[in-house]
């Protein structure tokens, strides 16, 4: 493989039969690679859209008049059907609608419950079903259609590791989500409503994960302010310890080319410099014409990255304060450890995953080897910064701990015979608890 972690499955396009080739295919794959493989189900959200027109596209002018609304009939130069009364409902006069990606922008002049008159402020033409984007506005919609909710039982029956959720405006969407999927999938909040982006903190926190969807946030903002979002929800999200995933346009250019502008190899560079966990390729491998030329050239430039003394640097001097638990007081501790004794590898025990998320969090300098013996977690801790995810049977004693943490670190080839290891884990063993226990050890000579 060229590098991939973790594969997102878009539910904005395809079949379920397709969706469940491609998840049979990946879980082929994970079985002959031996290493865990993540997979997200990416739900299409609220995507609102406009209807058809009469006679194909038409060409709209500043100043023209257009009305949206909800009657049938196919659109003209007039009118188009936009078949959401919740935005009627949420409309303001002088709320700016953008259509088509932004490219054409209509401002309220006037509406009603099933109406609204607007002015065209930024010209072009328009084809029918384009995507609607109302920035300004909390729409009163639930983040998950009933589209998504038929997606996401048969996702959830089929096996994902990751729900990503588009779209969501409040941090009571998280919840809703988590209503239904419970704890069978981690829910990765996508950021792309300046709303959302407003109520960061609470969203962070009751989330699993995040991602920066910088398509559909530089459509809803300004394209200038994306960057400064972006620096800031990684920094948030590392401080409150949930993996942050920056998307979309990384590579863009090669969905053309085998070679990446000069550009974007420094924007996926800056997104590995901010601390991101994972940066992700979209239309790059799902259209394009060089998908194994941008996972190889991505996986390149993160490895050029950390290579670099002043990423490391960079991610200590943003290093915070651990929370005044248990689990994060070792964490800070195994951190500590380690720039002390310079080990081979950290090693956790965990069940949940919740330590191997922990101890991302302190971006210590030393691979991170997070052993569980439950299939989930070790696919879900895929897409934690700097973390080797394996399953390994469950360890009995303190000796057996240090066996396994040995033998897992030799075959992946992070640690030798003599060399030292931290482990942490939760004591007694064999019971799912907290993490409690930090220990150095050497790793013995056998085989
Ligand atoms: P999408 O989300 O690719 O599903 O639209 C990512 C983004 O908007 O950037
Ligand atoms: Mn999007």
């Amino acid at each position: 493989m060229a590098g991939v972690d973790v594969f997102r499955m878009n539910f904005s396009h395809g079949e379920h039969d397709e969706h469940r080739a491609r998840h049979a295919a990946i879980r082929e794959l994970e079985r002959s690679t031996g290493r865990p493989v993540g997979i997200m189900m990416d739900l299409q959200g609220p995507k609102l859209r406009i209807g058809k027109f009469a006679e194909g596209p038409i060409e709209l002018a500043i100043g023209d008049r257009f009305r949206l609304d909800l009657h049938d009939a196919p659109g003209d130069q007039e009118r188009a059907t936009l078949p959401h009364p919740e935005i009627f409902a949420a409309l303001e006069p002088g709320a700016d609608l953008l259509l088509d990606d932004g490219k054409v922008r209509l401002r309220v002049k006037s509406c009603g419950q099933k109406f609204a008159d607007t002015e065209v402020v930024v010209a072009g033409p328009l084809s029918e079903r384009k995507g609607v984007n109302v920035p300004g506005v909390v729409l009163p919609l639930s983040p998950l259609t009933e589209k998504d909710r038929r997606d996401l039982a048969f996702g959830l029956e089929l096996g994902v590791d990751w729900v990503a959720l588009s779209f969501v405006q409040r941090p009571e969407d998280i919840v809703e989500a988590r209503g239904l999927i419970g704890e069978q999938a981690g829910i990765l909040a996508k950021l792309e409503k300046p709303a959302a982006i407003e109520r960061l903190e609470p969203i962070v926190d009751l989330a699993d994960a995040v991602m920066v969807a910088r398509g559909d946030l530089g459509v809803e903002m300004p394209a200038e302010d994306v960057p400064i979002q972006q620096r800031r929800i990684v920094q948030v999200a590392r401080q409150a310890g949930k993996p942050v995933v920056v998307a979309t346009q990384m590579l863009d250019s090669m969905m053309e080319r085998p070679v990446p502008t000069r550009a974007e190899a420094s924007d996926v560079a800056t997104a590995v410099y901010e601390g991101a966990d994972a940066v992700m390729l979209s239309g790059e491998t799902a259209a394009g014409a060089y998908p194994v030329e941008a996972v190889t050239m991505m996986n390149r430039i993160v490895e050029r990255v950390q290579d670099d003394p002043a990423y490391w640097d960079g991610l200590e001097a943003q290093n915070n304060d651990a929370k005044d638990t248990t689990p994060d007081a070792i964490s800070a501790a195994v951190k500590v450890a380690a720039d002390s004794i310079n080990p081979a590898a950290i090693v956790t025990y965990t069940t949940s995953g919740s330590t191997a998320f922990r101890i991302a969090r302190e971006r210590p300098r030393y691979p991170i080897v997070s052993l569980t013996p439950r299939e989930t977690t070790a696919r879900r801790q895929t897409i934690v910064w700097g973390v080797h995810s394996r399953r390994t049977p469950d360890a009995n004693s303190l000796e057996d701990m240090v066996e396994i943490a040995g033998h897992q670190a030799r075959i992946d080839g992070i640690a030798g015979p003599g060399d030292r290891v931290i482990i942490t884990a939760g004591v007694p063993f064999g019971a799912p608890g907290i993490t409690n226990m930090l220990r150095i050890a050497r790793i013995g000579m056998g085989g």
